[in-house]
């Protein structure tokens, strides 16, 4: 567990350079207030723009692709995201692997080319409402993740985020014990893989947070922050998040 909470804000497919004002404010508030971390992945177009002027949080990328160059049109590679001004890549959102079909194998090599690129990650872990319902979201989660993480993982560059996806822009939230139980077996389940620097790996919880819900969600036990869609969209909606996390 980290002291200082780590708020990171998803942009999906939103977002034109108007609204890059938005991201102002975020780092206008991030450099008054240094007990929270906070960075936020707009589209792919923006990334140049916002990260010449936001220097005191970090902007991330969406996606990137495990390899370095070559016929994968509409693809960016590491290095590429990298010098627009990324400085790591949120990978295996559930988005992805459902639209995309992304598979664990897939997420764990963008991983490792992020990690040769030097840059950081934000894996994406999480179950839906049919296996919630069966019982099944811990050992699945839990598999889920070990299958996508890639060799070497580690917490300077790593960052774990569990969304459950019936929780993604729905409104529904999770009990908190089930946050808090999920929470506890991804941290087991690191320790298993990676032994001792499990304890310092992020953990977010990523799923219909917002201002009212913020607190409570990371007050929970090995919750280190948040992943956060809907409400980063705006400073308005994003900033009382922030203000939770202080
Ligand atoms: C997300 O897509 O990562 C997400 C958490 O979305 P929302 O906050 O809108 O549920």
């Amino acid at each position: 567990m980290r002291e200082k909470k780590y708020i990171v804000g998803n942009w999906k497919m939103n977002g034109l350079a108007s609204d890059l004002m938005q991201i102002g404010e975020i780092n206008a508030f991030c450099r008054r207030h240094a007990t929270v971390e906070s960075a936020v992945c707009p589209p792919a177009t923006l990334i140049a723009r916002a990260a010449q002027v936001n220097t005191d949080i970090a902007i991330g990328a969406q996606d990137v692709h495990h390899e370095a160059s070559g016929a994968h049109t509409g693809c960016m590679s590491a290095a590429m995201i990298k010098e627009a001004g990324a400085r790591f890549s949120i990978i295996g959102h559930s988005e992805r692997r459902a639209d995309q079909h992304e598979t664990n194998d897939m997420v764990a090599a963008k991983a490792a080319a992020l990690k040769a690129a030097d840059m950081g990650a934000i894996l994406c872990v999480g179950e839906t409402l049919e296996t919630r319902d069966a019982g099944d979201a811990i050992d699945f989660v839990a598999a889920q993740l070990l299958a996508s993480l890639p060799n070497g993982a580690s917490s300077d560059w790593l960052t774990i985020a569990y969304e459950p996806v019936w929780a993604i822009g729905t409104g529904r939230v999770p009990e908190n014990s089930d946050i808090a139980d999920m929470h506890a077996a991804l941290r087991a389940a690191l320790a298993s893989k990676i032994g001792a620097n499990s304890e310092n790996m992020r953990i977010l919880y990523g799923g219909s947070v917002n201002g009212g819900n913020a607190a409570e969600i990371l007050s929970l036990d090995n919750v280190d922050g948040a992943l956060v869609g809907g409400a980063s969209l705006t400073a308005e909606k994003f900033l009382p998040i922030l203000q939770a996390a202080l």
